[in-house]
């Protein structure tokens, strides 16, 4: 294999393909051109796939078009099926289970929401007795004045 002589001129902007390895001059594609192609061949496969199958999970996407499956999640992060009603599953920023919508599973959405409710519940609770916003507050920052003293020095 031949290696194309870097241009000194050009050093800034010549970079190893982090797909092949092979040098190329970046031009905000992130990759070389052969690289590049091949990806936009392989978008084009899955955005075809997944347009005439639209139940079809990323294991069925991966095993019809042959595409890597970091590739069809990039695509999805991306949002590039947005458009249509495919619903490809990903992983739940909390606990990883596969989702198809929102950023949680349902056990980390109940979880999360069952934590947020008993902070409600837990911030009502020193509001009982005090009908003043303003003195309600300072009641609040006061409590918090108090907790943090002994450790203060
Ligand atoms: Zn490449
Ligand atoms: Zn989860």
């Amino acid at each position: 294999m031949k290696k194309p002589k870097p241009n000194l001129k050009t050093m800034a902007k010549v970079k190893n393909c982090p797909l092949c390895g092979q040098i190329y001059v970046e031009t905000g594609r992130k990759m070389c051109r052969d690289c590049y192609v091949r990806q936009e061949e392989m978008e084009g496969k899955v955005v075809a796939y997944v347009r005439d199958h639209p139940d079809a999970t990323v294991g069925e996407v991966v095993e019809a078009t042959g595409v890597e499956e970091s590739v069809i999640r990039r695509m999805i992060r991306e949002g590039r099926f947005e458009s249509s009603n495919i619903q490809l599953d990903y992983p739940c920023a909390r606990c990883g289970k596969p989702i198809i919508k929102g950023k949680f599973c349902q056990d980390c959405l109940m979880r999360l929401y069952v934590k947020m409710q008993r902070t409600k519940k837990e911030l009502k609770l020193k509001q009982v007795g005090v009908k003043d916003h303003a003195r309600r507050v300072f009641m609040v920052e006061r409590e918090e004045e108090t907790n943090k003293k002994p450790t203060k020095k």
